[in-house]
């Protein structure tokens, strides 16, 4: 049905075009109002997760950052909700399913998702008044807070640059994955604005005057440059006239426009750049090459899609041409490829890993004569229909994941709309896909490599080498520059600075008046039903063994899981399963090589992965079992087939010392770029395995010992592979009928089919059952080259006497979003932090990015007295129950929701009992949440601590760590 008319004004917009989209079953209306020029769109799908959002063209003149520090300062309060944070309050009490800021490359994006009308509106409202009536234009201690300032207590004190954007990218800035496409952006576009930093590089962040920051939003965020973006099922003539009204009525158009300027090809850049690792770390074969030439412009839609799928096909495994040969030569240990595309000029990437600086030659040669070849005598075409196949099967399938669909819609709408192309463009792909299925059969692919790779001439190389002593440089080049600006500084111009830090920690530390907090909208308890999202798991069975089905409607796609039952393989062997597990499917077995093997996957099945996992009984924390998971999806027309690979792949793998070889180092980069990455959650996993068996059992397959397992294995493996091949054929003995459950999710034919299928693999049964228990030596530092740290501090609150209860969950929300809020993100400069409390009891504190070390530690040891006397202080609770409850009822992709309602099964929960849950949430009250303290005060008493971070914030901790390793 039709819901606006070509032509005709809503709340003073015009419907200027219309068109139905096939590929997301909805029509797209664009729309132009009239008066501001403000364009929105409104894609209309039959789907309760609505999704409006505000973007602004943000095009940087600079690497300050300006528009990131713009993105977090507008959301700390507004003319119509003068609160300190809004987003926070935000966050507090709402049952948003996202709610988040983006600062992109040439954009800026503001996007909510609900599906509560009420809810929905509110968040439209806080967010658009935020946008374009924000309170850190007239406050500067927003700025200084957001963006950065001097910290300076006392005249004759220390002075230093604080800041949550500037943390924020000092982590970002550690990892060299993030520093070498920062590096490739300026080489390739020495003269647009894609050679900026959009986030901010920590050297030219305190560049940045509050006035030069008032002055960007003023001149880009104004409606006329403005893309707003509705979605699903709501009522569109009432948003449109609210916008309207509320807004975009007060604007003008004055005829502001900006235009993205495209670069002309800049013809053999060549750059070399540092990235910091620790004074442990080697130097030897720990350097980056990275090649990449600009190939198409944001209209070309189907060349981009395609230049997808022919890097998939050339470096998607060891065995995939283009990066064996790479692979072969020993220039390296790893090519990783993709293309940078949601940009004006999508670019290829090959980077080569592992590897020496003088190297790049060989690179060079070696990748133009490796394509050469390939344009010469033909791609294979089996591989090019297997990716072909599988670029299609995941567009079907549609979109998947946590984040609201609408929301992806919204990024390919922007991946042309921003630019002035059709925003229809990427939203379609039938015809794409068949012209390159088309084309694929003739020469398509091998003239992409010729025209666009090998005789490009807009492209450039990086080579990032690795320093010992460039972090120290960076810290004491900041140094020196703090220190000369103070140098320039009378007293009394020293003392006003003191003052303004003063002013600073007031505005912190004042609290927003009831009148003020009274100006939010918010939800009321009976806005929220007492219904959950069901998971149901009928329990069959299938030749004896358990079967678990979730009827759902998945466009006649299976989703088929085994799980098999580690319990009975040797606990020194767990490390061994994780290590299993990234090579089933990639190796070769005894009918395919691992090259053929691939091509089959791709053609036969949607997805597969393999992966550990660990399921602990919810009423007996001891009792947990380590599973291995294969899963996979699969058109049902094709089951058989499918089916029958996958049992080659479990029952027939092969274990040859020279393709597993390959994966070692690579899996040790992964790992390392990963713990820099997201340190919090390896550092909390650490002290989960201090006190429980679940802690335990995920730190030696997924933390840090495995980091070390593998990293142990990179220096051994050539001499012990016979000691390696036992332990993996161990692992792989526990891969039989006998130790599997089965997990289908699918409609009744997926199920009915699947029942008639030839039997899937090989019996056996296995041995006695191990099981481990947690280790504690003292508390544990892990140095990585990083100015930042991941602090982390926690107990298993079951082990310790305590009973689980749901309304942990509503002191998380507490915590997370007030108390460590404020004191280690907004006093502290974190850029992130949280409180967390599993099933199984693991509670613990964690800081993300965090310029702390002992006082983060600290602040989470005075909890306690944040929560005494919390019931007089804080009497009404009701907005952190409803953001609580809100991750009961929401919703979830058919895939994600057959995986979770089978691992409850596993865990001996059901719905009942998440209902339960539900209702424990809805009725926990002020008192329950003081009473906790109890628990808060036995895990800080406990001090449990580990750290992933920086050597110097470390050694000021003192004697909190006794343990201190390099990474
Ligand atoms: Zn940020």
């Amino acid at each position: 049905m039709t819901k606006l008319t070509l032509d005709n004004v809503y709340g003073g917009f015009k419907v200027t075009k219309s068109s139905h989209i096939d590929e997301v079953c909805g029509e797209l209306y664009e729309l132009e109002h009239l008066k501001s020029g403000a364009k929105l769109i409104y894609l209309d799908c039959d789907d309760d997760n609505k999704v409006f959002s505000v973007m602004f063209k943000t095009l940087p003149e600079n690497s300050t950052g300006v528009f990131h520090i713009i993105e977090h300062s507008v959301l700390c309060g507004s003319k119509k909700y003068p609160v300190k944070e809004p987003f926070v309050d935000l966050l507090k009490g709402s049952m948003a399913t996202f709610l988040n800021a983006l600062t992109f490359s040439d954009k800026t994006g503001y996007p909510v998702a609900s599906c509560n009308d009420k809810d929905f509106a509110n968040l439209m409202e806080v967010y658009l008044d935020a946008v374009f009536e924000p309170n850190c234009l007239t406050r500067e201690e927003i700025f200084m807070q957001e963006g950065w300032h001097y910290e300076i207590e006392d005249k004759n004190g220390p002075m230093t640059y604080r800041g949550v954007v500037f943390n924020e990218m000092k982590g970002a800035y550690s990892s060299p994955d993030r520093l070498i496409i920062e590096e490739v952006g300026s080489a390739l576009f020495p003269d647009t604005l894609y050679g900026y930093s959009s986030g901010g590089d920590p050297a030219h962040i305190p560049d940045l005057t509050y006035e030069q920051f008032k002055a960007a939003h003023k001149k880009y965020y104004h409606p006329e440059n403005s893309y707003m973006f509705l979605y699903g099922n709501l009522d569109i003539k009432e948003r449109l006239e609210f916008i309207d009204r509320e807004y975009l009525s007060k604007y003008t158009r004055t005829g502001l426009h900006f235009d993205i300027p495209m670069q002309k090809p800049v013809i053999n850049m060549d750059v070399t750049a540092e990235y910091p690792i620790t004074e442990s770390d080697t130097e030897e074969k720990n350097s980056y090459i990275a090649f990449s030439a600009v190939v198409a412009d944001f209209s070309e839609r189907e060349k981009i899609l395609a230049f997808d799928i022919l890097i998939s096909a050339l470096t998607s495994t060891n065995e995939s041409p283009l990066k064996k040969a790479v692979l072969a030569s020993g220039i390296g240990s790893d090519l990783s490829a993709f293309i940078y595309d949601g940009v004006a000029q999508p670019y290829v990437f090959f980077e080569l890993r592992n590897t020496e600086p003088d190297k790049k030659e060989d690179f060079l040669n070696l990748l133009t004569n490796e394509l050469k070849k390939l344009v010469k005598n033909g791609i294979d075409k089996k591989i090019l229909n297997a990716e072909i196949n599988q670029a299609e099967f995941h567009l079907r399938e549609g979109k998947q994941g946590r984040t609201p669909v609408g929301l992806l819609y919204n990024f390919d709408i922007m991946s042309a709309w921003l630019y002035g192309g059709d925003p229809v463009m990427y939203l379609e792909y039938e015809q794409a896909i068949a012209n390159i299925r088309k084309g694929a059969e003739g020469r398509y692919f091998e003239d992409l490599i010729e025209k666009f790779i090998l005789d490009n001439e807009h492209k450039a190389v990086v080579v990032m080498t690795p320093s010992r002593t460039i972090a120290a440089k960076q810290a004491q080049a900041e140094a020196d520059r703090i220190e000369a600006y103070r140098k320039t500084l009378s007293d009394a111009e020293l003392e006003a600075l003191v003052e303004k830090n003063r002013r600073l920690v007031a505005y912190q530390q004042s609290e927003n008046t009831p009148e003020e907090i009274a100006t939010l909208p918010k939800l009321e308890i009976s806005d929220v039903g007492d219904d959950i999202t069901e998971m149901p798991c009928e329990v069959k069975e299938y030749n004896g063994r358990t079967l678990l089905y979730t009827n759902a409607f998945t466009k006649k796609i299976a989703y088929i899981n085994y799980y098999f039952d580690l319990s009975a393989l040797k606990p020194e062997y767990l490390p061994y399963a994780s290590l299993y597990a990234t090579l089933l499917g990639e190796i070769s077995t005894a009918k395919h090589s691992a090259a053929d093997l691939d091509a089959e996957i791709k053609t036969n099945l949607g997805s597969f992965e393999t992966s550990v996992k660990t399921f602990t009984k919810s009423d007996n924390i001891d009792s947990v079992t380590p599973v291995f998971c294969v899963r996979s999806s699969i058109i049902e027309s094709n089951l058989d087939d499918a089916l029958t690979l996958v049992g080659e792949v479990i029952d027939e793998s092969r274990l040859e010392k020279n393709e597993i070889a390959k994966f070692i180092p690579q899996i040790k980069n992964d790992l390392q770029t990963s713990i820099i990455w997201s340190g919090d959650s390896y550092a909390s996993l650490r002290v989960a395995s201090y006190c429980s068996v679940e802690g335990a059992y995920q730190e030696r397959m997924e933390g840090i010992s495995y980091y070390f397992f593998i990293k142990e294995l990179c220096d051994r493996f050539d001499k012990d592979f016979d000691e390696v091949k036992t332990a993996l054929e161990a692992v792989a003995e526990q891969l039989t009928f006998d130790n599997l459950t089965i997990g289908i999710t699918g409609e009744q034919s997926a199920l009915d089919k699947f029942e008639k299928a030839a039997p899937l693999f090989r019996q056996g049964v296995s041995g006695e059952h191990y099981t481990i228990a947690p280790e504690y030596h003292g508390n544990e530092a892990f140095i990585i080259p990083s100015a930042v740290n991941f602090v982390a501090k926690g107990f298993n609150l079951i082990k310790d006497g305590f009973e689980y209860d749901e309304s942990l969950n509503v002191l998380r929300n507490i915590l997370s979003l007030d108390w460590l809020w404020n004191e280690v993100r907004v006093r502290g400069g974190a850029y992130g932090t949280g409180f967390s409390a599993s099933r199984t009891g693991d509670a613990c504190f964690t800081s993300y990015r965090d310029p702390g070390v002992k006082t983060t530690a600290e602040t989470y040891d005075k909890t306690v007295g944040y929560l005494k006397d919390f019931a007089v202080k804080t009497p009404d609770i009701e907005k952190y129950i409803i953001s609580t409850v809100s991750s009961y009822k929401r919703p979830i992709c058919p895939r994600d929701l057959g995986f979770a309602a089978q691992t409850n099964w596993f865990e001996g929960r059901n719905d009942d009992m998440r209902r339960a849950g539900k209702r424990r949430v809805m009725s926990t009250t002020a008192q329950d949440i003081e009473k906790l303290s109890a628990l808060v005060k036995k895990l800080t008493e406990k001090n449990l601590c580990a750290v992933v971070g920086n050597k110097e914030k470390i050694d000021e901790a003192g004697d909190l760590f006794t343990i201190k390793v390099s990474i």
